[in-house]
């Protein structure tokens, strides 16, 4: 089973990354200047050379662009400028790195980039994002009908909802009826987001984001999910990380012959981490804390030790079939008191964040 990664314009991480090509079916970017069109909060400016030269190590590797915000400054909708400067920005990615295709959780503005009928469209797969939380194949059926009527191309895989990683008969009902329909279609699974199950914050989450990314609003996601969100919750009931749908390392084998590849998240987190997860990954081992290859909950390594070893070999088991019934039953906690221990307090140099 092959990763899709982050890429980062960083020398040091595009040569780890060049080092695992065999491992690698996929790599995904956000644009890194004009309005913000992805769901993270911010990212830096980026020298656009850098980005190529780097990205060029990768030859063989489909690179995906992030367009996935759940909404945008709805004027943008409507802006033939912005919409042709998009895709002219699509194209030069095309022409010099090939890029594939684009990722997306608003067909709004798939309808708005369709509408403009650049010649680019039919080029470029149009790729439902995770956060599109498709979890039955109907689902998927509709999904894939709407991107049709929009002239993209239809995607070569589909990201299924991360709640199917801990419910192995809802997923391969899910992988079952679309490989049906849809025999070539690849299946992407979601390794280390970190995020509660069926997590309740999520949709207001996205739409904070992409409320803050358009700049008519302060930033403020992160306070909110620290004072009232996950965060708050995870520091009250920290062993409810376990019951998250992330994917171990050493459980990726458990999805083989329903995954055809595995996504590593966390670009916004730098290098150091990009490079440790996904020679976790690749290894498909890890001896260490957890949460240090987790996206959304890494926060909590400050303040938790997870040994993921004494997870031991049951763990995905256990928490796969359980009822999810969390109010009736300890397992969790009881894993989490005998793996995790709290973390003496240090402050860390700054660039140790990076
Ligand atoms: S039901 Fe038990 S084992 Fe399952 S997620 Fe909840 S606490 Fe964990």
């Amino acid at each position: 089973m092959k990763l899709s990664v982050p890429f980062i314009p960083d020398t040091v991480y595009a040569k780890i990354l060049a080092q695992k090509k065999a491992d690698l079916a996929s790599v995904y970017f956000c644009l890194h200047s004009g309005p913000m069109l992805d769901a993270r909060v911010q990212s830096t400016p980026v020298d656009p050379s850098l980005f190529v030269k780097t990205l060029g190590r990768l030859t063989g590797i489909k690179p995906y662009c992030l367009l996935n915000s759940r909404f945008i400054r709805p004027d943008l909708y409507l802006d033939d400028l912005f919409l042709s400067r998009t895709l002219d920005t699509l194209q030069k990615l095309h022409e010099t790195i090939g890029l594939q295709g684009i990722v997306f959780s608003d067909l709004y503005l798939i309808h708005a980039l369709s509408r403009t009928g650049h010649g680019l469209i039919s080029h470029l797969e149009a790729v439902p994002g995770i956060n599109m939380m498709t979890d039955t194949a109907p689902k998927a059926f509709f999904l894939l009908d709407a991107i049709r009527k929009t002239g993209f191309r239809l995607p070569g895989k589909l990201v299924l909802d991360r709640s199917l990683n801990r419910d192995f008969h809802g997923l391969e009902r899910t992988v079952r009826g679309i490989r049906q329909a849809y025999p070539r279609m690849g299946i992407e699974l979601m390794a280390n987001e970190g995020c509660l199950l069926h997590c309740p914050f999520k949709l207001t989450h996205d739409a904070q984001i992409s409320l803050s990314n358009t700049g008519l609003v302060q930033e403020q996601t992160h306070r909110i999910s620290h004072t009232l969100g996950c965060h708050d919750t995870f520091f009250h009931h920290p062993h409810l990380f376990l019951s998250a749908p992330f994917i171990r390392p050493e459980d990726m084998h458990a999805y083989a012959g329903l995954a055809d590849t595995i996504k590593i998240s966390g670009r916004t987190l730098g290098p150091k981490f990009l490079g440790k997860v996904t020679a976790a990954y690749t290894q498909r081992s890890f001896d260490g804390n957890l949460l240090e290859l987790m996206d959304a909950t890494g926060f909590l390594a400050d303040t938790y030790y997870i040994d993921n070893k004494k997870l031991g070999p049951d763990f995905l088991d256990t928490l796969a079939n359980c009822d999810k019934f969390c109010q009736k039953c300890g397992i969790c906690r009881e894993l989490f008191t005998h793996a995790a221990r709290k973390q003496p307090i240090t402050i860390k140099p700054y660039k140790d964040k990076q």
